[in-house]
């Protein structure tokens, strides 16, 4: 399994000399097994693979964790979903009620853009997840990849992922929040042993208590401290701290991630571009 970091920032997309290192692209990540691609999020980072790819029919699901903007805004502008041959999918589990096509669709409309969503004509298909079935909702299958969901705080809801193939497993887990307090089992259960862990890291813990600016309990995220403990608890084989804060800049990622290095060695801080083979 062949996982490659195309967004790796949250909340909204930055550019600048600043960030030149880290990148500024919202969340992406493109997971490829055996020629088979899933693609985890569609934000900005959407574009640039899409990009890379051209205008040629591309076959691939686009699972996302949910849809707030920094995880759909790439989609408007990924150019394989022009290309009537593509292949694509396009699949969450829609809180609202609405359905996938519906939410996409709202950022495709009058008067907040200039086409709509049927001008996708590679997007053949629009999935809603239905997790509310069972309270341990069952893992399900996209080609090789065995995919097992777990719901978790975040405003609107998340789902994060475990994803395994080849007998190798990432867990995706962006815009979770723990509370400060305690870390959540449920998501140390579904991390266990993984492979890889990406974990949101959005804050410091004291910009998470509100030291310097506002408090942002409630507002969905972890601080970096969390996700070590959640790869330290789950044994993690290495940790990717991801969805850095817009504020982030790349002297401040390198910091944080030396300090997570030295609680837990193999962290790294996701950096746009970077591909990690499992
Ligand atoms: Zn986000
Ligand atoms: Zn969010």
């Amino acid at each position: 399994m062949q996982v490659e970091f195309w967004g790796v920032r949250g909340s909204i997309a930055v550019s600048g000399a600043r960030f030149a290192r880290t990148g500024g692209n919202t969340t992406c990540v493109e997971v490829e097994h055996e020629g088979h691609r899933l693609i985890l999020d569609g934000g900005t980072g959407l574009r640039a693979l899409g990009e890379r790819w051209g205008f040629r029919p591309l076959s691939a699901t686009v699972l996302f964790t949910h849809l707030h903007w920094d995880h759909i805004q790439g989609v408007p502008f990924f150019t394989p979903a022009f290309h009537p041959d593509s292949d694509l999918t396009f699949a969450a589990a829609d809180r609202s009620g609405q359905g996938i096509r519906e939410a996409l669709g709202l950022q495709m409309r009058p008067p907040q853009f200039p086409i709509g969503l049927e001008a996708l004509v590679g997007a053949k298909r629009f999935v809603d997840l239905d997790l509310r079935s069972s309270p341990v909702s069952a893992a399900f299958e996209i080609g090789p990849f065995r995919v097992t969901p777990l719901e978790q705080d975040h405003p609107d809801g998340v789902v994060v992922y475990r994803v395994e193939a080849g007998g190798r497993s990432l867990v995706f887990a962006t815009d979770t929040e723990h509370g400060g307090v305690r870390i959540d089992r449920a998501l140390v259960d579904l991390a266990e042993g993984c492979d890889l862990l990406v974990h949101d890291a959005q804050y410091t813990t004291p910009e998470y208590r509100g030291e310097g600016g506002p408090p942002r309990r409630g507002w969905g995220h972890s601080t970096w401290g969390e996700a070590v403990q959640v790869a330290r608890r789950a044994d993690a084989r290495r940790l990717a701290l991801f969805h850095h804060d817009p504020t982030r800049g790349d002297d401040a990622v390198d910091a944080i991630e030396a300090e997570a290095r030295a609680l837990y060695t193999p962290t790294f801080a996701a950096r746009e571009g970077m591909a990690v083979a499992l």
